[in-house]
């Protein structure tokens, strides 16, 4: 099998120019699956240049919303076309799961269809009580361009989280997808020119963040960057992009609560408290990684956890039936088992797990389940990013409050209880953008997601998300005659 192999989409074609490239090996056999150009700063200022051109005398931001919403349902047609092809790249490249794959893709089809019909409700507001002779008119535009950057663990499903909705706007833009995983990204760049976006709208530039991710950021041709990523790496892109005072949207790291009351449907929250950590792989923002259960039910329950994640299936994620995948790469398949090994000498109590599987040429960690993890373990309080699950058990609503919102993060948490009085108190007094209830990682293209505390500010998907991508311009409008304010 011969690797695809990028050069950078710009201004509607792969410019094919002669290039070093990023080596992209698959995280489970460690052949190669793909070559991505390493871009350079005069690559990103080319594709800049090209959004701006269309941005500022193209076609796309003139059009009606009808027409921009025809072509994003084309997209979508394109892309569900193309639905296997995909798959097979973000399996490839991420070493996900391929039933977690078709999922991805599935949901970047929901997200444009979702995006069309959002273009065609762009609207404003009108003013019509400020007087007789006063009204004022707030008109929803375009923010411009955009810069799009995106971490590799859903690479299409996250960077469709925005584009079609920046498109949807008006918007043109340039995206630094994540260097490990850029392929979906260019594939759905062509898509989109295929379904007739005009040239330059959606441009893509790959290669390191350090290098084209800084460029992007400290380009002045940019409007509004929009980051998915660390928080590290999100506070660098706030700085960089202070320098032209360009507004910023971070959607960032996590450590979410999946938090089990004695009275929830025990079953599901089981299966609720698997997919919450180990759902692509552990690599996930929103992953339930910490579960606190009720102690009444606590030893039980744990022990149908550990039964279950024991017998979860780790390998090649082109089998149907695996369960978790491989570690995106080598540096980050060691971090995880150094959290593991963190984990057993602070005192925590390994029920299964803790290991890579051994022999194996990709970066396979088996499901891990700790208990018994107390709020000052290093396991408790950073992202693992992994297939490591911490329990904690509580005896009160008050008490689990304070252990969930004891954390830098604040993006998701989960709650299961029968009870709705628990759920809407516990909604209330959790300190996150989101929180879901006798569910998990669940979710749809109408929702909106956001962070709060280290996990970012602005939003995405839903008409808030949509909202991003707009700004608002306000018109006064005197009429008839107006009394001089000056005598002289
Ligand atoms: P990183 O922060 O390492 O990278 C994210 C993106 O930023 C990549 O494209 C990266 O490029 C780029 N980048 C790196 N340095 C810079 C820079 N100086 N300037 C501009 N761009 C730069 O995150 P990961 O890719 O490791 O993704 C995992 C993280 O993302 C986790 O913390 C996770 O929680 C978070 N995340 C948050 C989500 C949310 O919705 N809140 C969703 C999914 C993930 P390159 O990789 O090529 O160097």
């Amino acid at each position: 099998m011969s690797a695809r192999q990028y050069t950078h989409y710009i201004d509607g074609r792969f410019d094919g120019k002669e290039t070093s490239y990023v080596d992209r090996n698959s995280p489970a056999t460690g052949e190669m699956v793909a070559r991505f150009a390493s871009g350079e700063p005069a690559d990103m200022d080319r594709a800049v240049a090209a959004a701006r051109a269309a941005f500022d005398n193209g076609p796309w931001p003139q059009m009606s919303g009808m027409e921009r919403a025809a072509m994003l349902n084309k997209y979508a047609d394109l892309v569900h076309d193309n639905f296997d092809k995909l798959v097979r790249i973000e399996v490839e490249e991420v070493g996900k799961p391929i039933r977690f794959a078709r999922g991805d893709i599935g949901g970047v089809v929901g997200l444009i269809r979702y995006a069309a019909s959002l273009a065609m409700q762009m609207s404003g507001t009108t003013y019509t009580n400020l007087g007789a002779q006063k009204t004022a008119l707030l008109m929803r535009e375009p923010i411009g361009v955009v810069g799009l950057i995106t971490p590799w663990n859903f690479p299409a499903l996250i960077l469709m989280q925005k584009v079609p909705f920046a498109l949807a706007a008006g918007c043109t833009v340039v995206v630094k997808p994540s260097e490990f995983t850029s392929g979906s990204a260019f594939e759905l760049a062509a898509l989109a020119t295929a379904a007739g976006i005009p040239e330059g709208v959606l441009n893509v530039v790959s290669g390191k963040g350090s290098v084209v991710g800084k460029a992007l950021t400290q380009n002045p041709g940019i409007d509004f960057i929009s980051f998915t990523g660390s928080t590290r790496t999100g506070q660098t892109v706030i700085e960089d992009s202070a320098k032209n005072v360009v507004k910023t949207s971070m959607e960032l790291g996590g450590k979410s609560a999946n938090i089990v009351f004695a009275d929830a449907d025990l079953d599901a929250a089981v299966d609720g408290a698997l997919m919450g950590v180990f759902f692509n792989n552990g690599e996930c923002c929103v992953s339930g990684s910490r579960l606190f259960v009720q102690s009444s039910v606590a030893d039980e329950f744990v022990k149908r956890v550990a039964e279950r994640s024991a017998r979860l299936k780790v390998g090649n994620p082109f089998d149907e039936d695996t369960d978790i995948g491989a570690m995106i790469d080598e540096k980050h398949f060691s971090k995880v088992l150094a959290f593991v090994k963190s984990a057993v000498a602070e005192g925590a109590q390994l029920l299964t797990g803790g290991h890579a599987v051994e022999p194996s040429q990709g970066n396979f960690v088996q499901a891990t389940v700790f208990d018994r993890v107390t709020p000052s373990m290093t396991i408790f309080k950073e992202e693992i990013f992994g297939p490591v699950l911490s329990v904690t058990r509580f005896e009160t609503l008050d008490e689990v409050v304070g252990l969930a919102n004891d954390s830098v993060y604040g993006l998701s948490n989960y709650v299961w209880s029968k009870n709705i009085d628990t759920v809407m108190t516990m909604a209330k007094k959790l300190k996150s953008g989101w929180v879901q209830a006798n569910t998990i990682i669940d979710g749809a293209p109408q929702l909106p997601l956001t962070g709060v505390k280290g996990s970012g500010f602005g939003y995405e998907m839903g008409q808030a998300g949509f909202e991003e991508f707009t700004q608002l311009k306000t018109l006064f409008i005197h009429t008839g005659p107006r009394q001089p304010v000056f005598s002289q």
